[in-house]
């Protein structure tokens, strides 16, 4: 057995404290990866709070893992000992519904396998995610990173960087569309470059003035406050699509008013609890709403390749583990700069 340090969350209320787990020794389709670096998703404080129903105690949250593989398995081709590798969401899953068998594994019919807060498949033992020293992964799961890149602004694209690409290269946006990202968060200020880069006219709505130089840096044309009536007047019926990122509870149709005519609003957001939707928002201009979650390994191969290419990273702050507490509260007041990112050194000492 693997001896790994982390940090969890004990139940719903109290802070999360060290904790010490055994990981099985690598099998013979699996690499063991020693964790550089692993981003703070919104969604690690969802499920850590419970506000998502119940979670699997301890829970060990992460699931934007960058690190170095130091072991692989007698099976394995596609890894080798001192490469880079990630991994995201998920860490299995059935292999052969239509979902899998497509590469979409993250709507799995089976259900995919988390990264935390999930049981290995077919036992009873829960996976627990990146905030720990070191993991290990069947290679089918696991992602090439590029060495060109800064490895610290690499591990949030296993999260927000595929969740915002993804519904970005389907609903193919590009030149002549105007975007606008709602919530400039870890998700958002990926949905920025992304959508930037792609060509569109990025209009970033947020409700936090403080933050519209950086929204400019970050590729956004255009910043407008949104808790400001007559601006949220003078944008309805404008937009094409609306990336949704937003993580607390609030009112879907004062947004989509700000479609124009066969506009979609892309749900990634996942707050627990919403207004109830009107009717009229969407049958009046013919507007669409649909959601998207995360990606398949086969897409976060090409987002992390694009990004590659392209120079993207994530802007993030590096913190030390014992700083995860307050990095919640700060999440949870928006005040994040776009992401945290926990350097898996200050686990060891
Ligand atoms: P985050 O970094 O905390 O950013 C959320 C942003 O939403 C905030 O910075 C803030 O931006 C905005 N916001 C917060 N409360 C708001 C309110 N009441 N009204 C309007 N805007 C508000 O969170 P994240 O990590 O990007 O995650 C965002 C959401 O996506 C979470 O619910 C998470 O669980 C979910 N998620 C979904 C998927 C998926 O596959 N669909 C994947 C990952 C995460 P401003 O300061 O600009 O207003
Ligand atoms: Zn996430
Ligand atoms: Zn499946």
């Amino acid at each position: 057995m693997i001896q790994v340090k982390a940090f969890a969350a004990y139940d719903a209320e109290t802070p999360l404290k060290p904790f010490e787990f055994e990981r099985k020794e690598v099998g013979p389709n699996q690499v063991q990866i020693e964790i550089l670096y692993s981003g703070v998703c919104h969604s690690d404080i969802h499920t850590a709070k419970g506000d998502w129903g119940p979670a699997i105690y301890p829970l060990v949250p992460g699931h934007e893992i960058v690190g170095r593989i130091v072991k692989t398995g007698e099976n394995v081709t596609k890894f080798s000992e001192g490469e880079l590798a990630g991994v995201g969401c998920f860490v299995d899953s059935c292999r052969k519904c239509s979902s899998c068998l497509e590469g979409e594994e993250q709507f799995c019919e089976e259900g995919m396998t988390g990264t935390y807060n999930s049981y290995e498949r077919g036992t009873t033992t829960p996976t627990y995610g990146g905030y720990s020293t070191t993991i290990t992964v069947d290679q089918d799961y696991v992602l090439h990173v590029s060495e060109k890149l800064d490895l610290k602004g690499v591990a949030p694209l296993l999260c927000a960087g595929i969740t915002t690409y993804s519904p970005l290269r389907y609903l193919k946006v590009g030149k002549g569309h105007k975007v606008a990202v709602l919530g400039l968060g870890g998700l958002g200020h990926m949905a920025v470059k992304f959508a930037s880069s792609f060509g569109a006219e990025v209009t970033m709505l947020s409700t936090s003035p403080s933050k519209e130089a950086d929204a400019k840096e970050l590729g956004a044309h255009n910043f407008a406050l949104i808790t400001d009536p007559a601006t949220m007047e003078s944008l309805a019926n404008s937009f094409d699509f609306i990336i949704n990122t937003v993580s607390a509870k609030h009112d879907y149709n004062t947004y989509l008013n700000l479609l124009r005519k066969n506009g979609t609003m892309v749900i990634v957001g996942a707050p627990p609890a919403g207004e109830p939707l009107q009717a009229f928002t969407l049958i009046f201009k013919r507007r669409a709403i649909m959601g998207s979650l995360i990606g398949g390994i086969k897409e976060t191969q090409e987002m992390l390749d694009y990004c590659a290419e392209h120079n993207i990273t994530s802007d993030v702050e590096v913190i030390d583990m014992d700083y995860i507490n307050t990095a919640y509260e700060r999440m949870n007041k928006s005040d994040v700069k776009y992401r945290f990112v926990i350097d898996i050194a200050s686990l060891k000492n």
